[in-house]
């Protein structure tokens, strides 16, 4: 052996040998001419399925005119799509655009603190997260996240988080002292196995944010963007948030990151405080305030919660035909999981076997994320696909011994 790499690309990822050179809709095409239903979407990303022809004419047109300008004028676009998501958010007054869900993070976890900081109190900057949450690969974010297994080697871990049980109020309250600055939280735990927080508890954080004069930071960077039927997973739950984190969808594939506040929670983000090159830059913008005019027309998020109503149905037949592969189906509009009840791992390969892509979460669940603008066909053919991979999974199981 050389020892020489095969890739040049630094190995994090364990990648799948399967390349893909375009896509339309909710379909891929591979380098090797197969076709794959997508119900993975980029992770999330690409909500408008793949070659959107509005999101393609926004960005096309804006090539031509300015890729980029410096923060240090006036972006007219970032302007318009920062009143745009403020107006629909009802809750925000301000937006920082950033590049990606991190950096979204980020710009949250300072405004909190800073908030604080100019409130007189800079020694309120601890910050109470969840068990099982993914908050980004920064090292602030990482500790926010609080997962071992992304934080060994890389150092002291950055203080200033505590990490209490996924769902447990009297954890939370006790947690909560004399330096707690906010409390953050993914209103459905993507990564961490689309565990959906229950309205009550959403609402009881809320109360004890309010209590004692915490922020309540949302981490939508998954959730959002329209992807649980809602434009974001908290405008069904009665509670609003002080500050919002979002990224992936935002710009429909196009890489960008938004932090939103209240004018109050982000009174402290003055000039020169925080700032990234690339954020807000005009052609993130065009991407953005495309994939707004889709989401925002009449009955787009009402499909969605129909698609999601169909999946989930026929979603439940399927585990209760192979309940030795499938042992349960949740989640919110088209962030959908099922816990498999065999390794996640071997669900995942079945599907790739039928030319579905989907992705792995945490606590052995599979998640299924179509682009929002997936077709009735496309959810159908994606259902006798997933059928089809638990019948073999049933049948391998089946020959084992085991029961199903
Ligand atoms: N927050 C949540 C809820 C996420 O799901 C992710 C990514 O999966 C992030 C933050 C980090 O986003 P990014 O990978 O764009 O930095």
């Amino acid at each position: 052996m050389s020892g020489l790499p095969t890739s040049h690309l630094l190995p994090t990822y364990a990648r799948v040998d399967l390349a893909f050179e375009r896509g339309e809709g909710a379909w891929l095409t591979a380098t090797n001419g197969e076709r794959y239903l997508d119900f993975t979407s980029g992770v999330a990303v690409n909500a408008l399925g793949h070659a959107h022809p509005h999101l393609v004419a926004a960005i096309s047109e804006q090539v031509a005119k300015l890729i980029h300008v410096s923060n240090l004028y006036r972006i007219p676009e970032a302007e318009r799509l920062a009143a745009r998501l403020c107006a629909a958010s009802g809750f925000a007054d301000l937006v920082f655009f950033c590049n990606s869900g991190a950096e979204a993070m980020e710009c949250s976890i300072k405004s909190a603190r800073k908030f604080h900081a100019v409130s007189g109190h800079p020694e309120r900057f601890r910050i109470v997260t969840f068990e099982g949450a993914f908050h980004g690969r920064t090292l602030a974010t990482l500790a926010a996240g609080g997962q071992k297994k992304y934080l060994e080697g890389f150092g002291p871990v950055v203080d200033g988080f505590d990490q209490v049980p996924f769902g447990d109020l009297a954890a939370t309250k006790r947690a909560v002292g004399p330096a707690t600055a906010a409390i953050l939280i993914e209103p459905v735990m993507g990564e961490g196995g689309v565990r959906v927080v229950p309205n009550e508890f959403l609402r009881a954080l809320r109360a004890l944010c309010d209590q004692h004069g915490l922020l309540l930071v949302l981490d939508e960077v998954q959730s959002g963007m329209g992807r649980t039927g809602d434009l974001f997973a908290y405008q069904h739950t009665g509670v609003q948030p002080d500050i919002m984190a979002l990224a992936k969808a935002l710009g429909g594939g196009f890489p960008l990151g938004a932090c939103l506040a209240t004018a109050e929670a982000g009174k402290g983000m003055t000039a020169g405080t925080h700032g990234s090159t690339f954020g807000g830059n005009p052609l993130a913008m065009a991407a953005a305030n495309a994939v707004l005019d889709v989401m925002l027309a009449d009955g787009f998020l009402d499909r969605v919660r129909r698609l999601s109503l169909v999946l989930k149905q026929k979603l439940a037949e399927i585990k209760d035909r192979y309940p030795s592969v499938i042992a349960e189906v949740r989640g919110e509009g088209l962030l959908v999981g099922l816990r498999t009840a065999v390794p996640n791992g071997e669900l995942v390969d079945a599907l790739r076997a039928e030319k579905v892509i989907t992705v792995a979460a945490g606590d052995n669940v599979v998640r299924l994320l179509p682009p929002l603008i997936a077709t009735d066909a496309d959810i159908a053919e994606g259902v006798r696909r997933l059928d089809r991979a638990c019948a073999r999974l049933a049948e391998v199981l089946h020959k084992q011994g085991v029961a199903g």
